[in-house]
């Protein structure tokens, strides 16, 4: 069976319950089964949200459009420096396609529920829509609008040929029982295969998405299609997927570091925020590369050790069940802003939007940003950190890591075939490296900063695209 699929975040950072809640309650409470609908919200809302924990997280599920909004004027200059023509600007700027479904989804009280689904193709001009479906109560058509032309960017950026696309399924899947999740994914594949496919539109993970969900999605779009644009893991999914975008990061930081700050991991401090997916993939990959990483946070506290942390020791006293602030090898401190202002060569934001801003950019202590988490700046963070001449390579650059191994997963499915993880790793290497010389050089030679360098590099591939296949003919 021919199956594609793609890298992306997997659930993790999220509202607090009581916000979930609030915002799931018209989805939950609006129902055709009457008294047993309601009957089936309660009862989920008595199971209790898992973004529970998350209430105070700044922009910690960010809407899309939030994201876009954060770097209008970085887009903006880029599209005057590369000189693009309005009309062109309009074509590459607006969706291709919105798709939006009605769910109706049996409940297991016999109630039946009404969840809003959404697909945005954005752009396929350099290939293959691509992008994950995201299940949360944030989801609806404007966020999901702007995580998809987000994807088109950061593909364009590290040179992958896909398009940019997203779903959104407006429901927090924490109160669902695991057959009214499946029941879920089942109709929204029976609303949405016709537009997917692997060579036009390749699902994939995201937050609130699973492998089960995967695994789903897997099994009822191969019922209509006969194959699978989308695949879980232990089926079909290519070797390095997890921690590639923090594997990725490194990467890039390690170019980084060479070009801009004339140095090397192994001589620099590093100071990570998450310690998720990404942000544990970070500190493994700069502890292997001889970096000193001081300190890590997560939602639930921090610890700290000037002589470096043993990040495998940690990692694996986290995966034994311990926490950040229990680890005997550091000092415990709690998880606040300001653990963004501990002293370090370069401070890793990897876990929740907006957390670098008007309030925290003046405090930091830090020679450099790398930007692994999404829109972790905000404009006037942004702002603040080019008046303090502290450098920062972009997210739009520097998480690219995970589209860039989706890449891979889809190649490898195309071809039936699966590389070794060292064949992985090294493309990727060479992925991310091409691109942030490409990017470095288009910024240093206008003199812009990394971020407008980024998305001029964007902006010029999807718009040649655009030229060659006829746009305007
Ligand atoms: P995750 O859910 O696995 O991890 C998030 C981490 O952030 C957790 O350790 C959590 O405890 C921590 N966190 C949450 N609130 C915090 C707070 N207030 N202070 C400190 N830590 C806090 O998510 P992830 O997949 O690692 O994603 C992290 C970021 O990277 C997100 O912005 C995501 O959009 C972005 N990203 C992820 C991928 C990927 O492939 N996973 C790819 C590109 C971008």
């Amino acid at each position: 069976m021919l199956s594609l699929l793609a890298a992306h975040a997997l659930g993790g950072a999220g509202t607090g319950a009581a916000a979930a809640l609030r915002a799931a309650a018209p989805a939950l409470l609006r129902h055709l089964g009457g008294a047993g609908g309601a009957a089936a919200g309660a009862a989920a809302a008595r199971r209790g949200s898992s973004w529970a924990g998350f209430a105070d997280a700044p922009g910690s599920q960010r809407a899309g459009s939030d994201v876009e909004a954060q770097s209008q004027s970085e887009k903006a200059a880029a599209m005057d420096l590369v000189d693009l023509s309005p009309g062109l600007r309009r074509a590459i700027l607006n969706p291709d396609r919105k798709l939006s479904v009605e769910l109706l989804v049996p409940m297991d009280d016999g109630g039946v529920e009404i969840f809003m689904a959404h697909r945005v193709q954005h752009n396929n001009s350099r290939g293959p829509f691509k992008g994950g479906f995201k299940f949360h109560p944030s989801a609806d058509l404007e966020d999901t609008e702007g995580l998809a032309s987000i994807n088109t960017w950061k593909s364009a950026v590290v040179n992958v040929p896909f398009g940019g696309a997203k779903g959104g399924v407006a429901v927090d899947p924490s109160l669902l029982s695991s057959r009214e999740l499946e029941k879920l994914t089942r109709k929204l594949v029976g609303g949405m295969h016709r537009i997917l496919g692997a060579h036009t539109d390749i699902p994939g993970p995201d937050i609130g998405t699973d492998e089960r969900v995967m695994a789903w999605i897997f099994d009822e779009y191969s019922k209509y299609e006969g194959y699978s644009p989308a695949v879980p893991l232990h089926l079909h999914g290519s070797l390095g997927r997890d921690g590639a975008a923090g594997a990725g990061a490194v990467m890039g930081l390690r170019e980084f570091l060479k070009r801009d700050l004339l140095t090397s991991i192994n001589k620099s401090t590093f100071v990570v925020q998450g310690f998720g997916k990404v942000g544990s993939s970070v500190a493994r990959h700069i502890h292997e590369a001889g970096g000193r990483v001081v300190a890590v946070a997560d939602v639930r506290g921090a610890t700290f050790n000037e002589g470096g942390l043993d990040v495998p020791r940690l990692l694996a006293h986290v995966y034994r069940g311990g926490t950040l602030w229990d680890f005997e090898g550091g000092t415990p401190l709690p998880s606040d802003p300001d653990f963004l202002a501990i002293p370090c060569d370069v401070l890793v934001p990897a876990a929740l939007g907006g957390v670098i801003n008007a309030r925290t950019a003046p405090r930091l202590q830090c020679k450099a940003v790398v930007e692994a988490a999404n829109a972790p700046t905000t404009a006037e963070g942004d702002a603040i950190l080019r008046a303090r001449g502290i450098p920062v390579l972009p997210d739009v650059y520097a998480n690219g890591g995970g589209i860039i191994v989706s890449f891979f997963e889809w190649v490898q499915n195309l071809q039936n075939f699966q590389w070794d993880e060292d064949e992985v790793t090294r493309r990727l290497d060479r992925y991310m490296t091409d691109a942030f010389h490409d990017m470095h050089r288009l910024a240093k030679d206008r003199g812009v900063p990394l971020r407008v360098g980024a998305y001029m590099l964007a902006c010029s591939r999807v718009a040649s695209a655009e030229k060659h296949r006829g746009f305007g003919a």
